[in-house]
């Protein structure tokens, strides 16, 4: 079978993009027999920038109650186990991470007094060090994200691979299997505002994104004001009209969603795809207005029931912390049994 393991930051309510690239790929995995899942809400990672502390506690339980996972930050084991992995990867190599890369520009493009990396915390350099923690703690074989991931996640095979050859058992076995990416079926959900970024939950301006508390008129307004462009008809061109393709791509996932057909599953859907370019015809002739009341009716009709269930879970304080204790209870039984042996391969018994 297949150990498969992810994981969501506690940062707020998901949004769509998190909903149809996420949540719903990871329910269809749960629906698979021959699948063993380990997800967590990851705080240690959250942290890497700063949270308010009585915020962090509401944003945990919010995302609990849409998820039901266990919280990373409940098994010490991740963070143990990380500083070992930071202890044999090289810095260079975290200093090529895009991630990283990207922090340091916007770091520079908000004219911070530090314009190098010295102003920056070591929590957000090391963090895809703790991510390979979170994934070779569990031996998992396959990890569900987005193509973002992908230098992670060869990050995470070089230390797996550093680690086996550095720390050789008795039986010469390896310790940790060198995981493999499963792509998100669907590509990026954009922003609302900025159809070249993408819809996240830490952006500002929450007319960026869909929450799955939205109710319908929010859910309607935000579409209606979503950011297209003033050729007049619907066509599907990703590159020249992304606000529009954006529209026309959440749609499409609404739509087999709704209608229980929403299959693909590991591999990516490209922007060539002919349904979208047949969904842009039904519209050729109708104006932005008529998609996009379209789009709000199909994203309402499949965040009702679960926004309903949310609403009432949320409520339940004292079953989420059941959850969460039965959660983590079970998710430790593994990496306690893999530490033991880590430990003793690094003389640390
Ligand atoms: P933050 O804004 O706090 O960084 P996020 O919204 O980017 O958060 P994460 O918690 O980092 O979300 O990621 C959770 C999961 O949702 C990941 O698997 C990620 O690939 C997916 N995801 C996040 N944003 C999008 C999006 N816009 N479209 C599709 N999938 C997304």
């Amino acid at each position: 079978g297949r150990v498969i393991l992810s994981g969501i930051q506690p940062t707020g309510v998901p949004h769509l993009g998190n909903y149809l690239g996420a949540l719903s790929n990871w329910v269809r995995l749960q629906n698979q027999p021959e699948n063993q899942l380990f997800f967590s809400i990851v705080g240690w990672h959250a942290i890497t920038l700063p949270q308010s502390p009585s915020e962090l506690v509401e944003r945990k339980l919010d995302m609990l109650a849409v998820v039901l996972f266990f919280f990373q930050e409940h098994n010490p084991n991740h963070t143990e186990l990380a500083w070992i992995f930071n202890c044999l990867t090289p810095m260079g190599k975290l200093r090529r991470m895009t991630t990283w890369k990207s922090r340091l520009a916007a770091s520079k493009n908000l004219g911070d007094a530090q314009v190098d990396e010295t102003g920056l915390n070591v929590g957000l350099f090391t963090y895809p060090v703790l991510q390979a923690a979170d994934i070779l703690l569990y031996k998992a074989t396959h990890v569900p994200v987005g193509d973002d991931q992908t230098q992670h996640l060869e990050l995470c095979r070089d230390i797996a691979d550093q680690f086996n050859r550095t720390f050789k058992g008795k039986g010469k076995e390896r310790m940790f299997p060198l995981p493999v990416q499963l792509n998100t079926p669907i590509s990026r959900i954009l922003s609302l505002r900025d159809p070249t970024s993408k819809m996240s939950k830490s952006t500002p301006d929450p007319q960026s994104r869909i929450l799955l508390t939205d109710s319908f008129s929010q859910i309607s307004s935000k579409i209606r004001s979503a950011v297209t462009d003033s050729t007049p008809g619907i066509t599907y061109d990703p590159v020249g009209r992304p606000g529009t393709a954006n529209l026309l791509r959440i749609l499409r996932a609404c739509n087999e969603i709704n209608t229980n057909t929403y299959t693909t599953q590991g591999e990516n859907k490209d922007d060539s795809d002919a349904a979208l370019y047949s969904l842009a015809s039904h519209y050729a002739s109708k104006n932005h207005g008529a998609l996009k009341a379209d789009v709000a009716e199909a994203i309402e009709e499949m965040l009702k029931r679960p926004r309903a269930e949310y609403e009432k879970i949320r409520r339940e304080e004292v079953y989420l912390r059941r959850v969460a204790r039965e959660g983590v209870e079970k998710a430790e039984r593994g990496p306690e049994v893999t530490m033991r042996e880590v430990r003793e391969r690094v003389g640390l018994v």
